[in-house]
């Protein structure tokens, strides 16, 4: 009878899984189905579409960084769970998993597979410049690279970081003059730090933050980030809420404590492409922009790319012509491909 050949295999199933001889590990999962208790789940960072796994049984691997982040957020907290560190291996059977700066909030993590034969590596989400909170992602070199492509539209070019920054504080400085509180509605826990963190270093403005930015603030501070803030649950958050002359951070969609003399923006990598209304918007990403995606591919010195999220079919055709790379949008896989190898 013919031997049939084990392959790794690589694809979506409810999350990223490569199955390996050792077995399947699956990275951030948002379905139950692939957190059955022999699979060992990896989470790349705490924001929520990326956290789900850590409800599950399964074993879960994380930075303690993404882990605090949402235990802070959810008042909750993790059980069956294991400590990865950036640049320290962990194994699974003979599978080596090596964590790595991801660049996209504080703890978060890319993960290169390394098994006998193949290396391999999952981006989750990245970010390929320096911020005031993060370092630029690390560039992994890989045989097979599953990388997010949220920005994978050349039209997603950002600007230089410190230009955007000049942009938010000249913005909300004239707005203060104008008796207006600048307010941004951000994500509570990546970006949130990041306009705290402006506002601290470039100027004397107290920043007021809602509770949920308060809390992911917290878990910040426990990791040695210097963020100086003001609760708006306090009393003196209230008056300062009342009075003015402070930055107000708040989340995305929230109107709650956002008072009637607030000038509103976001800081969102769409705001290249798309308005917000009568918000002030700025083009600050915690994502790779269109550029930094192709470079950080083509250094990563990939054979085979596969893109998930985003603009995963347009940036796969990019890198076909202009880096003459295998590239595809990452497989959808059926419970009997995975089973059947
Ligand atoms: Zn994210």
């Amino acid at each position: 009878m013919e031997r049939r050949v084990k392959e790794n295999k690589v694809g979506w199933l409810g999350g990223v899984i490569i199955s390996t001889d050792d077995g399947r590990i699956v990275f951030d999962p948002v379905a139950a189905r692939n957190m059955e208790r022999d699979a060992h789940v990896f989470i790349s960072h705490a924001h929520s579409d990326h956290t789900l796994a850590f409800h599950s049984g399964a074993m879960k691997y994380s930075t303690r960084e993404t882990r605090r982040i949402y235990e802070k957020l959810r008042e909750n907290t993790v059980r069956n769970w294991r400590p990865v560190e950036y640049e320290r291996k962990v194994r699974v059977g003979d599978t080596e998993i090596l964590p790595l700066n991801a660049g996209h909030m504080l703890g978060s993590a890319q993960f290169k597979v390394i098994t006998r034969d193949h290396t391999y590596v999952y981006s989750g989400d990245i970010n390929c410049v320096n911020t005031l909170t993060t370092e630029a992602a690390d560039i992994p070199e890989c045989d097979t690279l599953i990388v997010e492509a949220t920005y994978g539209d050349p039209s997603f070019i950002f600007p230089r970081r410190e230009r955007t920054y000049a942009k938010i504080i000249n913005w909300a400085l004239r707005e203060v003059k104008a008796g207006r509180m600048p307010t941004f509605h951000v994500y509570s826990s990546g970006k949130s730090q990041e306009i705290i963190r402006l506002f601290n270093v470039y100027t004397k403005l107290p920043v007021v933050c809602a509770p949920i930015v308060g809390k992911a603030n917290e878990a910040y501070r426990e990791a040695g980030v210097a963020i100086s803030f003001i609760g708006a649950e306090t009393a003196e958050g209230r008056k300062l809420l009342r009075k003015g002359n402070c930055i107000y951070v708040t989340t995305t969609g929230s109107n709650s404590l956002v008072p009637s003399h607030a000038s509103e923006a976001m800081a969102t990598g769409w705001a290249v492409r798309f308005g917000s209304g009568s918000y002030a918007s700025f083009p600050l990403s915690s994502h790779a922009g269109f550029d930094q995606l192709m470079k950080y591919v083509a250094e990563t010195g990939a054979k085979r790319v596969y893109a998930f999220t985003g603009y995963s079919e347009l940036f796969s055709e990019c890198l076909r012509k202009e880096l003459k790379i295998e590239a595809a949008p990452l497989p959808l896989l059926s419970q009997r491909s995975i089973l059947d190898f």
